[in-house]
């Protein structure tokens, strides 16, 4: 999704400036020169990511641009080259997000980097953990101007059940003084079940007890802000946080799955918890495209690739509660839990469905089918995959698009 950004400036070479800039970062520019051209805009539309006012216009020099933005819902960004203090406090007092210093044309810098980070806090969930009504009220807010998803709890206990129950918490924010369960021993808790690329934690406290920060920061938390904090501090903070979040779950991501096909890879699936148990009987099945040379030697290697997003697809359709990995090429591999029959039955109607389907991409009608070997036990990893790569192989020999399954194993085969 392509989103806008209202731009009003009245200095033509810094527009033009502001132009190229949010071009570049991938939004989409409407610009005005002043608050009457502005209002024209704003009376078509007011789906904007957010605003960049200049304080300073010809038709309203006391920062006006501000309040008709913000009554229409619009998350302002203030440029000014005032920088005297009663003028930031006046903006800061507002519900701006920012404030940016014109000092030089090096400035607009720093607007890419803060709508990059505007539009990625929409996928974030955010819980506010204070004891008090007014804080969590106060840090609320702070976070929902900046398009985050907030939740809140009253203390440690409500904190962690929460946090377990919904996956989608990304970053916690504790106050320190609380009854029951004070903020280090919640971050302590929390960091017994999520590792920090899944949850950031930032601490707060009005308690002037130095040794606070280092306590927060040994328990597993990502930061410390000590209260009363001011806006700029908080957002400078929290963006350092969540920058850095996103930037450890994109590595994750680009370490463990297939850019292709956006499965699990290899690394992911050999290094998953489940993978390396072996207490009890499980299913695993390695799944082979038949005679794919020649889909991409008749069709070309981009058909060929779209029968591998496909197929990845249909077994993640089939298999959602299973572990689904490409193990290289056209080979896929699904982990599956104990249920023997229930496991054969889904992999043979997902091959027969296959084996039905005609595949249109760029009017190039296609087919391909897949062949199954398939085994049931309890084994290590890699006596399961040899076992069902004994039984592809058999499939392929029997004349493809069939699933083979592995018989109980000779005790010989049990090393
Ligand atoms: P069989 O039925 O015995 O499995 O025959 P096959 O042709 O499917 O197997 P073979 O191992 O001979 O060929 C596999 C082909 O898969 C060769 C290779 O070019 C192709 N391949 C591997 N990875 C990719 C990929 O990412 N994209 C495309 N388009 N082709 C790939
Ligand atoms: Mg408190
Ligand atoms: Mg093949």
């Amino acid at each position: 999704m392509e989103y806008k950004v209202l731009v009003v400036e009245d200095s033509r070479p810094f527009r033009r400036l502001l132009e190229t800039e949010i071009r570049t970062a991938g939004y989409i520019p409407c610009i005005a020169s002043s608050i009457a051209q502005a209002e024209t805009i704003l009376n078509q539309e007011t789906d904007f990511l957010c605003a960049i006012l200049d304080y300073c216009l010809p038709d309203g020099q006391d920062g006006e641009i501000i309040d008709v933005c913000l009554s229409l819902d619009i998350k302002v960004i203030v440029l000014t080259a005032m920088m005297d203090a009663r003028t930031r406090e006046r903006v800061l007092a507002k519900t701006v997000i920012d404030y940016i210093p014109k000092d030089s044309p090096a400035c607009v810098s720093s607007i890419a980097p803060l709508l990059h980070r505007l539009e990625k806090n929409q996928q974030h969930h955010v819980l506010v953990v204070d004891d008090s009504l007014t804080s969590r009220r106060y840090v609320r807010s702070l976070l929902e101007r900046q398009y985050l998803n907030v939740m809140d709890a009253q203390d440690g206990q409500e904190a962690l059940a929460m946090v377990r129950a919904d996956p989608r918490i990304s970053l916690v924010i504790t106050d320190y003084t609380m009854p029951e369960m004070d903020g280090v021993q919640l971050v302590k808790a929390l960091r017994q079940h999520k590792v920090d690329g899944q949850l950031a934690i930032i601490g707060l406290s009005g308690d002037d007890d130095p040794s606070l920060t280092a306590r927060f920061l040994k328990a597993g938390a990502n930061d410390f802000l000590a209260k009363p904090f001011n806006q700029e501090e908080f957002y400078c903070r929290l963006h350092s946080t969540l920058n850095a979040l996103d930037t450890e779950r994109r590595l994750f991501h680009l370490a463990n799955t297939d850019y292709l096909t956006q499965t699990w890879n290899r690394r992911y699936f050999f290094e998953h918890p489940q993978t390396r148990k072996n207490n009890g009987p499980r299913g695993l099945a390695l799944i082979d495209i038949d005679h794919f040379k020649k889909v991409n030697d008749s069709l070309g290697h981009h058909i060929g690739d779209i029968a591998l997003i496909e197929l990845a697809k249909v077994l993640n359709r089939y298999f959602p509660d299973a572990l689904v990995a490409r193990f290289g090429g056209e080979e896929f591999c699904v982990l599956y839990g104990n249920n023997d029959q229930g496991f054969e039955a889904r992999l043979n109607a997902m091959r027969e469905e296959l084996a039905a389907t005609t595949w249109t991409p760029y009017d190039q009608a296609f087919q391909f089918t897949v062949s199954i070997g398939m085994v049931h036990g309890d084994a290590s990893i890699h006596q399961l995959i040899q076992r069902a790569d004994h039984c592809l192989y058999q499939a392929k020999a029997k004349g493809r698009n069939q699933l083979v399954k592995a018989s109980e194993p000779q005790p010989a085969l049990l090393v």
